[in-house]
Formats: C-alpha cells, sequence, structure tokens
C-alpha cells in the first residue's frame, strides 16, 4: 500500500490525483490532505477518503460544519508539518505557484517522494530542490505531463547519449494569432483551453506560453542539460508529450490522451506501470495527423523573457515566476491586458536582477521584491491606459 499526501487537493490536480487514488483502493491510501481555502471542499473528501490529517493552509478560514474522524489543523506551519508526515509515502505537491516551494524541500528532507505538479518549486528554487532530495534521501517524479515524458523517454539511457530534449506546447487557444490581434483579447478566451482541462493560472499561462518557458527552466533543473539542448515546439493536438533526441539521431517520444491522471498515476506508482482501463488510450488513426510549428515569439514574448531569466540563473528564475504570477493575477482582474503582462514581467526582471540565492529564505526574499516591482509596473501600466 502507497501512503498518499495530497498538497492542494481541491484544485484540478488535486481532485484528479483523488480520481486515480478511487480507482485503485487497493495500491493508494491518501493520509494527507490539504487545501488552501475551500473547506467544505475538503471536508466532502475527507468525508470520502477519510484520511488521518487534514489541513486548511490559510489559517482565516473556518472549520467545515461537518469535520468528520480526521484530525484537522489550519496553518502555514500545518501545511509544512503535512509535507513531511512520517507515514507517508509519496507527497503529490499539487500547491499553485511560488508557495509550494517549501513544502516541497520539507517532503525531500524527509525522505519523502515528490510527484511534483507545482513547477514553481523547481523555478524558483533551482538548485535548493535537488540539494534537498539529497540531504533527504527524497526524490522528484514529475507530475507535469512533459517531464513524465521525459522520465520515460530517458529510462534507461546515460546522459550522455542524449543530445537535446523538446518540449511540446499546445499553443494554446491563441495559437496562430499575430500579436496585433492578441492586443484585444479577455479572459475569457485566454481561459478556453483547446486540449488540456486545468486551472486559470495554468491556463493563462499556456494561452501566454509563460507556462512553456517555466517547463523549459523546470527541465534544466530537473534533467540538468544545458538550455541550449532544451527546445520547445508547438504541437496543438498535445499528443506528443516531449521527444528526446540521442546522439546517433534516435529520437523517443512518449505519447497518450491528454489527461493529467497518467503522468499522476506513474509518479505515485514509479517505476511500476499499472493497469487502468478507465485512461482512454491514444488511437493512431483517430488522432491523426500529427502537426508541429514552430514557436511565435513576437507574438509570445513571455516564452523568451523566461528562458532568458532561466540562463541569466540565481533568482531571476523565480523573479521571472512571481513578477508573472502578479501578471496573471491582474490579467485575469482585467487591470492589465494580454500584451502587457510581458511588460509587467520585464520592468520586475529588469528591477530585481539576477543576484545569487542560497536558501529558500533568499528566495521568498526575490520573490516579494519581484511582487512589489510588478505590481507598480501594473499600476504604472493602468495609468498610461486611462490617460
Ligand atoms: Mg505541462
Amino acid at each position: 500500500m502507497i501512503r498518499v499526501a495530497i498538497l492542494g487537493s481541491t484544485g484540478s490536480i488535486g481532485r484528479s490525483a483523488l480520481k486515480v487514488i478511487r480507482r485503485h483502493p487497493d495500491r493508494f491510501q491518501p493520509v494527507v490532505l490539504a487545501a488552501n481555502r475551500r473547506s467544505e471542499a475538503l471536508a466532502d473528501q475527507v468525508a470520502e477518503f477519510a484520511p488521518k490529517v487534514a489541513v486548511l493552509a490559510d489559517d482565516s478560514v473556518a472549520l467545515p460544519s461537518t469535520p468528520g474522524a480526521s484530525r484537522w489543523s489550519r496553518g502555514r506551519e500545518a501545511l509544512l508539518e503535512a509535507a513531511a508526515h512520517p507515514d507517508v509515502d509519496v507527497v503529490v505537491n499539487a500547491l499553485v505557484g511560488a508557495a509550494g516551494l517549501e513544502p516541497t524541500l520539507r517532503s525531500l528532507e524527509a525522505g519523502h517522494r515528490v510527484a511534483l505538479a507545482n513547477k514553481e518549486s523547481l523555478v524558483a528554487g533551482g538548485a535548493l530542490v535537488p540539494e534537498a532530495a539529497e540531504r533527504g534521501g527524497g526524490e522528484i517524479v514529475p507530475v507535469d505531463s512533459e517531464h513524465s515524458a521525459i522520465l520515460q523517454c530517458l529510462e534507461g539511457h546515460a546522459q550522455r547519449a542524449v543530445k537535446r530534449l523538446v518540449l511540446t506546447a499546445s499553443g494554446g487557444p491563441f495559437r496562430g494569432r499575430s500579436r496585433a490581434e492578441l492586443a484585444e483579447v479577455d479572459p475569457g478566451q485566454a481561459l478556453r483551453h483547446p486540449t488540456w482541462d486545468m486551472g486559470a493560472k495554468i491556463s493563462i499561462d499556456s494561452a501566454s506560453l509563460a507556462n512553456k518557458s517555466l517547463e523549459v527552466i523546470e527541465a534544466h533543473v530537473l534533467y540538468g542539460f544545458d538550455y541550449d539542448d532544451i527546445d520547445a515546439v508547438v504541437h496543438p493536438q498535445s499528443i506528443i508529450h516531449s521527444f528526446v533526441e540521442f546522439v546517433d539521431g534516435s529520437v523517443l517520444a512518449q505519447l497518450g490522451f491528454p489527461t493529467m491522471e497518467l503522468p499522476i498515476l506513474y509518479a505515485l506508482s514509479y517505476p511500476e506501470r499499472v493497469t487502468d482501463e478507465s485512461l482512454q488510450t491514444y488511437d493512431p488513426v483517430e488522432a491523426s495527423p500529427l502537426t508541429f510549428e514552430a514557436i511565435d515569439h513576437d507574438a509570445f514574448p513571455l516564452f523568451g523573457l523566461g528562458v532568458r531569466a532561466g540562463r541569466s540563473g540565481g533568482c531571476a528564475p523565480a523573479v521571472f515566476n512571481a513578477g508573472n504570477e502578479v501578471a496573471v493575477q491582474a490579467f485575469l482582474e482585467e487591470r492589465v491586458g494580454f500584451l502587457a503582462m510581458a511588460e509587467v514581467v520585464d520592468a520586475a526582471l529588469q528591477e530585481v536582477g539576477a543576484h545569487e540565492v542560497h536558501s529558500a529564505e533568499d528566495v521568498v526574499a526575490a520573490d516579494q521584491a519581484a511582487r512589489t516591482a510588478a505590481a507598480s509596473a501594473v499600476e504604472r501600466i493602468r495609468k498610461k491606459g486611462n490617460g
């Protein structure tokens, strides 16, 4: 029996993880369920799965009316304790944003496997994450579909045999649109993703391709390849989840119907494969044709900006990520337009720079500085727009 903690259990990935667990009660047992604010949704999950511990990370939220038999706790410290719970084998980190970094570090230090969906852990934390794994004996198995694909393609191959990684991007709802056409798009349009059903933040990141640059950084940290050896290509059908090209010219790819349940199941059961009849199988005729395009850097500047931040290193990826979180929130609240998101992030990168980080505290400080810089950029752009 694999004992599981889910951090972010009421979000999109958390609910998918529980769907997978529900189908395999003989294999996986939820021991910890943690949510941020949705106490009633968490109470429903607790009633069904009866974990030992239920956590609400936001301590301003009241406990639910029917708490059930589980032990409930509240607040950030309770979340961090849950991440290192001794009776857990795998921690699914499905938290949103840079707030997910510290729980990842705690889980790894406690020797757990982290089934990592919180990409900001790797982006903002950088080398701190593999260092924590080294210290505590934990390991990361990615839940992000691209990195799960790369892991599956790399199995059994030496690092020196690999020439480059190629991540695929669906292109999002605005694929094929010019920069001029993107000036007027609204959050409702940006949230309608053609192939993946996801939370709001990642849907916007997918529409702007900021998500793909976060994933390039993630691949760099996770697998240790140079930025020169990591590429991304648009693949609208979202069937090929990534490629690995080898030094002899051979290319491996991992294919599958686009559902997060597959990489979640793989991360929970890795290196085993589990029979799951509910997962839709890939039908080559049905999915045909599979097509590919280059990324349009003019229309989607956040992609190049993010990769440059990755190359700069130090705190720059954390700054890119935090600036982007502020920009996405401002776009969702219709305070800035779609194209202005890149301006906001660029302003944060220029103001905060790329100094070195040595601890989670350094990352938090860079994150905060980036949020302040990005928030004033949002105000500047708004005033300019209204004036
Ligand atoms: Mg992905």
